[in-house]
């Protein structure tokens, strides 16, 4: 019989992370400081982050255990399968083998819990009561809530206004998981004071969520501030991803020849490409493909320069692929891929050639998540959809061209609370958005000047 689901045992999931930074070829340039622009330490971070994570983040060590307590939170759900989709071979018609490594099926139902706990652990480990973070549609804040509810750690969210009013599914999972979850911009801040008071109707903005946490970690000493994506520590967390699925693809003795993740910050693509990535450094031939929105096409139009993390410049100027840190993209039903920039990690290996990117409208990204969901049942997150629609594109390539290439895409998280993308798409309201030329090239226009 053929295996459908690859899975490992518990004893199984790994007890290292791995740090790309070990092997790459050239490794990021130092982050800057606002405004003297010159390279900040570590220490710069200090106010906001453990001291844990901030080695972690500057690490160049190749392998990182993973604490104990860590690994007993993990086992809630992981190891995650790694599924052959046979089903959907077979409706391509594909001679490709396609396989998806199922990140859904965390208490959050996506990738995020894998960096939203250590980060939990390390904080209460260093003495912190309470961490506040931002959310868009609250899959992050989803993530930090739950990793709060395991170490005992409270955690407040700042949750943009419009989605706190308009998603409130995952504003419920935050509360039930005992955080408390504000609707940015509020008047406990400084800079939501500011923004209410130029317009009290304010919809907010993910740029005034994040400065409304970073605000109120830097205020109070037993509180913390955590970010979801981006960061070096995130992705070094997320690769338990791709460690587990060099496992199972040696279960199947398979391998994969293209490996695909969708890119929002990075931090699920570098979780299931970067210990895969290793070996192509050290000269297999394989593929990684990130892919984005035509909207927010980040890699794909963006220019690789310094720029600030957040949209009002307070954070620290950080080299990357970069559509202008005030560039606010169309609202399109994948809101966890309309970050201006992306990981310095993901950024450096995409200049050097070492990840391939690509960008998507859409509706044709709902084609494909449709027909994915017709055939194999899990109907994927919006932003996962992208890396569906690649995986399809990939395999009817290989159909066209007779040959039986190994694919893997991260599912990175379900869509089951984000129905209401797959309503607009299935009543035909879904709309693609022309890829924003103009605002790109004047956000671009004001990026800081470098001497
Ligand atoms: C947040 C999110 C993303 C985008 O973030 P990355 O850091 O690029 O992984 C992708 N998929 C899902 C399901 C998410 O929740």
């Amino acid at each position: 019989m053929k295996e459908t689901k690859i899975l490992l045992s518990e004893k199984e999931i790994p007890k290292k992370w791995y740090n790309i930074m070990a092997d790459m070829p050239n490794l990021p340039k130092p982050p800057l400081h606002p405004e003297t622009k010159q390279p900040i330490g570590p220490d710069a971070l200090a106010p906001i982050f453990p001291m844990s994570l901030i080695e972690q983040e500057v690490s160049t060590r190749r392998w990182i255990d993973i604490p104990e307590e860590v690994l007993k939170a993990y086992a809630l759900w992981r190891p995650s399968p790694l599924c052959r989709a046979y089903r959907l071979e077979d409706a391509l018609g594909t001679p490709a083998r396609i396989y998806y490594k199922y990140e859904g099926v965390s208490p959050a139902g996506s990738h995020k819990p894998n960096t939203s706990i250590p980060q939990a652990y390390y904080n209460r480990e260093a003495g912190i009561r309470r961490i506040a973070t931002e959310t868009g549609a609250g899959q992050w804040g989803s993530a930090m809530a739950l990793a709060g509810s395991l170490f005992g750690v409270d955690v407040t969210v700042y949750m943009v206004r419009v989605s706190y009013d308009q998603k409130p599914y995952r504003r419920i999972a935050m509360q039930t998981w005992g955080a408390t979850v504000h609707a940015s911009p509020t008047d406990i801040t400084q800079a939501g004071r500011r923004v209410l008071e130029a317009d009290p109707d304010s919809p907010g903005s993910l740029g005034i969520a994040i400065s409304e946490a970073v605000e109120d970690a830097a205020t109070y000493n037993d509180t913390n501030y955590a970010l979801g994506s981006v960061l070096n520590h995130v992705l070094l967390h997320q690769t338990v991803i791709g460690l587990e699925a060099e496992r199972q693809f040696e279960l199947a003795g398979d391998y994969p020849d293209i490996i695909i993740g969708c890119c929002g910050g990075g931090s699920n693509l570098a979780g299931v490409s970067f210990p895969f990535i290793r070996e192509k450094i050290n000269g297999r031939d394989l593929r990684v493909i990130a892919v984005e929105p035509t909207s927010c096409p980040t890699l794909t139009k963006g220019e690789y320069r310094y720029d600030f993390g957040d949209t009002a410049g307070l954070t620290p100027l950080v080299m990357m692929y970069t559509l202008g840190h005030d560039f606010v993209p169309p609202g399109i039903h994948a809101g966890g891929l309309r970050y201006h920039g992306d990981a310095p990690l993901i950024c450096q290996l995409y200049h050097d050639g070492l990840i391939e990117a690509k960008a998507y409208p859409q509706t044709a990204v709902f084609d494909a998540a449709v027909r994915f969901a017709r055939a194999e049942g899990i109907i994927p997150a919006p932003e996962t959809a992208h890396a569906v629609k690649a995986a399809i594109d990939e395999a009817l390539v290989c159909k066209e061209e007779g040959k039986e290439r190994t694919i893997l895409f991260n599912l990175s998280g379900h869509g089951y609370l984000d129905l209401q993308a797959y309503a607009d798409y299935l009543e035909g309201r879904l709309v693609d958005y022309e890829y924003p030329e103009e605002k790109i090239k004047e956000a671009l226009s004001r990026l800081p000047v470098i001497e």
